[in-house]
């Protein structure tokens, strides 16, 4: 998907056009993979945009950073109030929203210590991630031969830059094969989750999702699946989840920023329940889109709205 321009980016606490938001060749983060970022959807709730999630997504941005030792020179407020001024400098009613941190020019030495740390904020309009379609017809989906990093590599909680390059081999490597998406086993062989996406099962009325221990992203939409799907009365167990069930479930959805919640109707060619969108999950998106096109009320304040600055 070719990126959409806006008019401004956020970079390092000023505004500025598009065009102009440059990093030299020899920043730390080309060569090393050295930032942090997060994805952010706004939503257009009436004529202004809302921002989903806002606070969970800069607290993660936060933890990231300080899994990673690098000091984000700004607060948590001043980082929250420069996403909503970007949404706003660029009028959006919907978009996505990526704040990166990384390394800059300083060092070309591995030890990223020497090098400023830089930020930016980007936004764009975007689309459904997986296909417009995918939402109601599901999506076809193959276990990758790559698996997550293991526990003692790479923290999987933490969205570090060069951590993604797991999630590029994933998913081209799916694509290669004919998938729209990969999902990854962690390296015990237990269902970890797909490139950009948290994973749920549903199996005889209860669904499951991999723990934080399978090596996965701690999803912000994951969160508000598990929240909406007990609401609705169903019990939502974390826990170790075998290759096998994937198979055998009645159901099977991604969940994501970029991919909201996307129905899964096939693993590695084999047909997943009746093959198409299930009723859990179809009642799980009922609640997920009401809240997010404004049609349910927001009762859990998971909606910040952007003022015109
Ligand atoms: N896992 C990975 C590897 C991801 O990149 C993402 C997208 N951020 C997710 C899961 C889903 O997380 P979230 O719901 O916070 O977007």
């Amino acid at each position: 998907m070719p990126i959409a321009k806006s008019d401004k980016i956020w970079f390092d606490g000023q505004l500025i056009p598009w065009d102009q938001a440059r990093v030299h060749v020899a920043a730390h983060v080309l060569h090393y993979g050295s930032s942090i970022f997060e994805g952010i959807r706004a939503y257009a709730i009436g004529d202004q945009p809302a921002v989903f999630c806002l606070d969970p997504h800069v607290d993660r941005l936060f933890n990231s950073a300080k899994i990673y030792r690098m000091e984000i020179p700004y607060t948590r407020e001043e980082i929250r109030q420069a996403i909503l001024d970007t949404v706003a400098a660029n009028q959006h009613k919907s978009c996505y929203i990526r704040p990166l941190v990384f390394r800059g020019y300083g060092s070309l030495g591995v030890n990223p210590q020497e090098c400023p740390v830089q930020v930016v904020i980007i936004t764009m309009e975007w689309g459904r991630y997986l296909g417009a379609e995918a939402i109601e017809q599901g999506v076809d989906v193959g276990v990758s031969s790559w698996q997550r990093m293991a526990p003692n590599t790479l923290p999987a909680a933490a969205k570090i830059g060069g951590q993604y390059i797991n999630s590029q081999l994933i998913v081209m490597e799916a694509v290669e094969h004919g998938y729209v998406e990969g999902i990854a086993l962690d390296t015990q062989g237990y269902v970890s989750e797909g490139s950009g996406e948290n994973i749920f099962v549903v199996k005889d009325g209860e669904i499951y999702t991999p723990p934080l221990a399978s090596s996965i992203l701690q999803g912000v939409t994951r969160r508000c699946v598990i929240t909406l799907a007990q609401e609705l009365g169903f019990r939502v167990r974390e826990q170790q989840i075998p290759r096998e069930l994937l198979y055998i479930a009645d159901e099977l959805f991604f969940s994501g920023t970029a991919a909201e919640i996307t129905p899964i109707r096939s693993v590695d060619g084999i047909v997943i329940g009746a093959g198409h969108r299930g009723p859990v999950t179809e009642r799980v998106q009922a609640e997920f889109f009401g809240i997010t096109s404004g049609g349910i009320p927001d009762r859990h304040g998971w909606l910040t709205p952007v003022t015109a600055s």
